[in-house]
């Protein structure tokens, strides 16, 4: 009766959750039921069954598609058997209804790359002899894991795992490359990072820690302090002026830490009152100057967010970010951020071999966009559906897309929907966007000095700037120069100008900033050899480009705690859709630091998990 009931109850959840697939009526339900038995039977009296401490073994009978389905569910019912009998299964790994559905559609959808892949997953957990299929209990080694991204918080996960003992671990990744929103690309003299550029401070950081003694990092130096501010009447501030205030502004930083104790606002209003009270200590500096400098400075500031403004960032709740002692802009000379990824995967130093991934080698599966996961708590598994309609089955699934791909997916990306607590995060968190621009010069453009310069806008400017079609330049804050690559000059744009310049072709992005330098300066400005631009936003598999404490979030009381939470199978706590990336981190947010220690938190969950089984029996 039990099996009958859970045959049912099977079917019933498929009639429910899977509308496209044809009703099966009451009488193929009993039919089922009936043929279980006589075959369970057969099967039992046969002495077809045989199992040790830890595998099940059940004979494979050759049969029609629907002889096939009615034999898979035999499959279950006597490895749940035998696992009655069998102690040390703590877990049965088995076929059940879903996983017939899945060979079915596998069959006709799946490309012959894929169907390796999975094959592979499959042949990991079960153990094929002539006519017998051998169901291991699940282990470390055996359990399949399915990652999905392969950004530095998937990455970081695999190869913990791998490195831990689990040998069933799969990446699926949309792009057609790893590392997510670090990005390293061959540029002007040797690469750019059109993401994660830099390793934010030394102590507490896990990325600094790994290569503390490797001689991969360098200090930025200056350039982000001693930039030069121009106005749009194409003065340049004088030393003087320009670092009182810098000065005044910059020393907002580290005394907001103290001051947004208890404070309620948002950071825009804390950062605006305490830059107008502070300024009173310099009276000599002319207040229009001030205020061009200020929008300015809160559009860098912005960038730091990537928020829209910083009147939707939290004052508080930005406390919850704990800024790492040391040097904050640690870059990676002329390698990029990428070879910190490679040092993780232990690729082997030729930076150009594509198929150099090291431990990482044929487990990712690269233009594989996951449209549904579907976690299903009762049989402790999950099924992840592919955009091209592709079926895999897995143990453990431990998702990293970015906050932006689970704001505008999460709906139809999870089956069953996720709980409220994550909903509520997913909602309150943001991600805004900050883009960057690469030009590449001939040689060094503007005054050898100059490490870059910020645009101040005059009032009267800035309203015929509004009024025109490059309105999108106001959110252009500042240009600099870049470590190891004296010929090109980086520039970085934000919010929802950013996301409309996106839209831009190229040469129109490239025709507006050459604009925008000859409104600015008196010197000649090259036409660039190169020009490049990012789109963060666009990118359906990103939507964004980092994550901050909105003050919706504080209203919601949500934050990275509820998305890290894992979701668990209702028989013993297996966790069974994790979450990871920057987002799910409570501190580190935003980082690439926070997205490999949320990799390594989910790493260590499964670990745990098994180790934990191992010790009970
Ligand atoms: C312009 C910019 C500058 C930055 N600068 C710095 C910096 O200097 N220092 C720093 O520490 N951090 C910086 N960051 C932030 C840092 O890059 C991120 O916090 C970090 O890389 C996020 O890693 P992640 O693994 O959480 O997410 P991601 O890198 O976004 O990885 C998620 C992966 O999931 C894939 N994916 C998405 N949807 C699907 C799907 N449906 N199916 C399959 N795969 C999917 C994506 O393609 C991606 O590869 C910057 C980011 C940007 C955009």
């Amino acid at each position: 009766m039990t099996h009958i009931r859970w045959c049912t109850r099977q079917l019933l959840n498929i009639q429910c959750t899977h509308v496209a697939w044809p009703t099966l009526s009451h009488t193929l339900v009993s039919a089922i039921a009936t043929t279980i038995n006589t075959l369970d039977r057969i099967s039992t009296t046969a002495g077809g069954v045989s199992y040790d401490n830890d595998q099940v073994t059940v004979p494979i009978v050759s049969c029609s598609a629907n002889a096939d389905f009615i034999r898979r569910v035999c499959d279950k019912t006597l490895a749940k058997r035998t696992a009655n009998r069998n102690r040390a299964c703590k877990e049965i790994v088995s076929y059940d209804l879903s996983e017939i559905i899945r060979s079915k559609k596998k069959v006709h959808d799946a490309t012959d790359k894929n169907k390796s892949i999975c094959q592979r997953l499959e042949a990991k957990s079960t153990t094929t002899t002539s006519g017998q299929k051998t169901t291991k209990v699940k282990s470390m080694k055996s359990a399949r894991v399915v990652i999905i991204g392969a950004g530095a918080a998937g990455i970081a996960a695999a190869t913990k795992l791998l490195q831990s003992g689990f040998e069933n671990v799969l990446l699926l990744e949309a792009e057609n490359r790893y590392g997510g929103r670090v990005h390293t690309i061959p540029f002007a003299d040797n690469v750019v990072d059109l993401g994660a550029q830099w390793c934010h401070g030394e102590k507490g950081n896990v990325i600094f820690e790994t290569v503390r003694n490797l001689d991969m990092l360098q200090p930025t130096g200056d350039i982000y302090d001693d930039y030069k501010c121009v106005r749009s009447n194409k003065e340049v501030l004088s030393e003087t002026v320009a670092n009182t205030l810098k000065s005044v502004a910059f020393n907002l930083i580290p005394e907001r830490q103290e001051g947004l104790k208890g404070y309620e606002g948002s950071l825009g209003t804390y950062l605006t009152e305490a830059f107008w009270r502070d300024l009173q200590q310099s009276p000599e500096i002319d207040k229009t100057v001030a205020r061009e400098f200020f929008e300015n400075y809160k559009k860098f500031e912005s960038s730091i967010e990537a928020s829209d403004h910083l009147f939707e960032v939290s004052g508080q709740g930005h406390l919850e970010y704990w800024v790492c002692e040391g040097d904050l802009l640690l870059n990676w000379k002329d390698k990029g951020f990428r070879s910190f990824l490679r040092l993780l995967m232990q690729a082997k130093k030729d930076e150009t071999a594509t198929d150099n991934m090291g431990l990482l080698n044929k487990r990712i599966q690269f233009n594989a966009r996951v449209q549904n996961i579907e976690w299903r708590t009762k049989s402790a598994d999950v099924r992840i559906r592919l955009w091209n309609g592709e079926l895999i089955e897995a143990d453990h699934v431990i998702c990293t897309v970015s906050l932006g791909v689970l704001k505008e997916n999460h709906k139809e990306m999870f089956t069953p929907a996720l709980p409220l607590a994550k909903c509520r995060a997913i909602d309150g968190l943001k991600l805004g966007t900050v883009d960057k621009f690469f030009l590449e010069f001939t040689e060094p453009f503007a005054p050898v000095d100059w490490s870059g310069f910020c645009f101040l806008w005059r009032d009267d400017d800035l309203a015929e700037l509004r009024n025109s079609e490059y309105f999108w330049l106001e959110s252009v804050f500042g240009f600099y120069r870049v470590s190891c690559q004296p010929r090109i000059l980086q520039g970085w744009i934000i919010g929802p100008h950013a996301r409309h310049m996106e839209t831009l072709p190229e040469a129109e992005v490239l025709k507006a900033l050459l604009w925008l330098f000859k409104k600015f300066f008196t010197l000649e400005v090259p036409r660039p050899l190169r020009f490049l631009r990012t789109r963060w936003y666009t990118n359906p598999n990103f939507r964004g480009s980092y994550t901050f404490r909105s003050v919706y979030a504080d209203e919601l009381r949500a934050g990275g705690w509820d998305l890290a939470a894992p979701l668990t199978a209702d028989s013993d706590g297996k966790p069974l859709l994790q979450f990871a990336g920057e987002a799910t981190h409570t501190h580190f947010y935003s980082t690439v630091h926070g997205a490999v220690e949320s990799g390594w938190r989910e790493a260590q969950r499964l670990i745990t998990y098994y180790l934990g089984r191992t010790s009970q029996l």
